[in-house]
């Protein structure tokens, strides 16, 4: 069992004030595989302390010094690929072959990202006689969730530093292995002490110390609605910034001239990371003459899902992350159930032959409609709902249906009909055919989803703040 009870704090590894062990869980096998110790306010209060003090310098560093440290540390990251897979493998149950292509592939494309978009970013512009400069923000906490870890700490942390922030990482005290392996490698890529620390704890403790610190400029979170309201509201009080990444419920909307492939590619991707993406299309949609057919696709892709150890290479899901995620995904296939829905694969309890996990039976429900739990709350797991629709405006104002506006998804052969209904769709981003976004592309929500912009120009924008300067000539 890995033993990793310091924190990171001004350049060093060192011990908690406090000792107070938490152990990390392995979600295929229900054991530990790793013990941290959450902190308290004194630890808090130290890395808040450290990233303060190096702030100054930090920011008056120039550019090309901060992108050579952060092109090390994606060297870093490149080279460690393999002892990262298994910290998420073992962290949050991805099978080895997710962990190290798209979990892993994440952090590193996102970073690749943030150095295009640094090459064309202004960070001061003329505006008339004034001019107009972005400045990083200062000290900023990073609250980050379990379920794509790499992703979202790399969303944070490199943008962060980027424009000359200082930093203190929070990670999901469910998956902290991976963010304890980052912290190793930006030790290792030579940063300056203090510019980036890390501290674990959960919600209660470090994430609510951090929200309402004083001498935190601004915190990003990336999270569940829940967190992210009470986040804002202990962060009111010093009036910090907040950047939020929220939950989603995002709809499918299947029109019947999509392409062959559109069902089955919906119900992967629903299913994909055993469905814990806050961008999943969880609400399927479909035009109601091509329902029927939707339904034995949808069935066949369900139970063609296959469920699997973490540990062996293949195309299968594996566990859901904890016990409390198994429960909460029981109780919500037991609420479908009960309020009408038809189950036409997977359902309750464990897929077959399993008794050990959190393994959850890839689940589709038929016959939902809008106001059931299912099609309303995000369930976080491997399970869709289908639903059929008569018209183009049925489904736009059923896809709009929710509090939540992250990602939608359109699939229709007619590009006139795929824009319109873009443009209807209250979303921070909407995919249309199967087309993913392209690398720096904006990620972030409406409504219920949040507040914030992540990745390239926008994902930098986030940690600045922009100053006017006017009466001093422009050359
Ligand atoms: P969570 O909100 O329970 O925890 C996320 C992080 O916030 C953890 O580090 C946790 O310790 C911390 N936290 C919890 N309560 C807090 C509080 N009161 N104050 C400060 N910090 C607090 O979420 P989770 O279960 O780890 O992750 C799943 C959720 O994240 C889902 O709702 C999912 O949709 C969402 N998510 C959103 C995005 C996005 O970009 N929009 C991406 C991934 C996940």
């Amino acid at each position: 069992m890995l033993e990793k009870r310091q924190f990171y704090i001004d350049g060093q590894w060192v011990d908690p004030a406090i000792p107070n062990d938490f152990h990390v869980i392995d979600p295929a096998t229900e054991e530990a595989c790793g013990v941290i110790s959450l902190g308290e306010q004194a630890d808090t209060d130290a890395a808040v302390s450290a990233a303060r003090n190096s702030f100054q310098s930090w920011a008056n560093t120039p550019l090309d010094q901060r992108v050579a440290l952060i092109k090390k540390l994606g060297d870093i990251y490149s080279a460690r690929r393999d002892e990262m897979a298994e910290a998420i493998r073992a962290e949050m149950g991805a099978p080895i072959d997710l962990a190290r292509n798209s979990q892993w592939g994440a952090g590193g494309w996102h970073l690749s990202g943030f150095l295009q978009a640094l090459e064309k970013f202004d960070f001061e512009q003329k505006m008339d006689a004034d001019r107009i400069r972005k400045e990083p923000i200062g000290v900023c906490a990073l609250i980050t969730p379990w379920n794509w870890p790499m992703n979202q700490v790399v969303l944070k942390a490199i943008p962060a530093l980027a424009v000359g922030c200082t930093m203190v990482l929070k990670p999901s005290e469910v998956a902290p292995l991976s963010s304890l392996l980052f912290a190793e490698m930006v030790h290792e890529a030579g940063f300056p002490a203090g510019v980036f620390n890390l501290v674990n704890g959960d919600g209660a403790g470090v994430g609510s110390q951090l929200s309402a610190h004083p001498d935190v400029d601004m915190v990003s979170f990336t999270g569940s609605t829940r967190a992210g309201i009470a986040i804002t509201k202990a962060a009111a009080d010093s009036l910090k910034r907040v950047s939020l990444e929220l939950g989603g419920k995002g709809a499918n909307v299947i029109f019947a001239d999509a392409d062959e492939k559109a069902v089955k590619r919906g119900v992967i991707h629903c299913m994909n990371n055993s469905g814990q993406s806050c961008n999943a299309p969880t609400r399927m949609m479909v035009e109601r003459s091509a329902y029927p057919h939707a339904l034995e696709v949808a069935k066949a892709t369900a139970l063609a899902t296959e469920v699997g150890p973490t540990t062996e290479s293949g195309r299968h899901i594996g566990p859901v992350v904890s016990e409390t995620q198994f429960n909460k995904i029981q109780g919500l296939i037991e609420t479908g159930i009960r309020e009408g829905a038809t189950v036409i694969a997977g359902g309750l309890g464990r897929p077959e032959g399993m008794n050990k996990g959190y393994f959850v039976r890839p689940t589709v429900f038929a016959d939902v409609t809008p106001e059931m739990t299912i099609y309303r709350e995000e369930i976080f797991g491997p399970v869709l709902s289908i639903i059929p629709f008569d018209t183009e405006e049925q489904a736009i104002a059923m896809a709009n249906d929710t509090v939540y506006g992250l990602t939608n998804y359109i699939q229709t052969d007619d590009d006139e009909k795929r824009l319109r209904v873009a443009r209807q769709v209250r979303s921070g981003m909407v995919e249309t055919n199967g087309v993913g976004r392209v690398q720096g592309s904006p990620f972030g929500g409406y409504k219920q989803s949040g507040n914030g912009r992540e990745g390239g120009k926008w994902g930098l924008e986030e940690f600045c703040e922009v100053k006017a300067i006017s009466g001093v000539p422009i050359g």
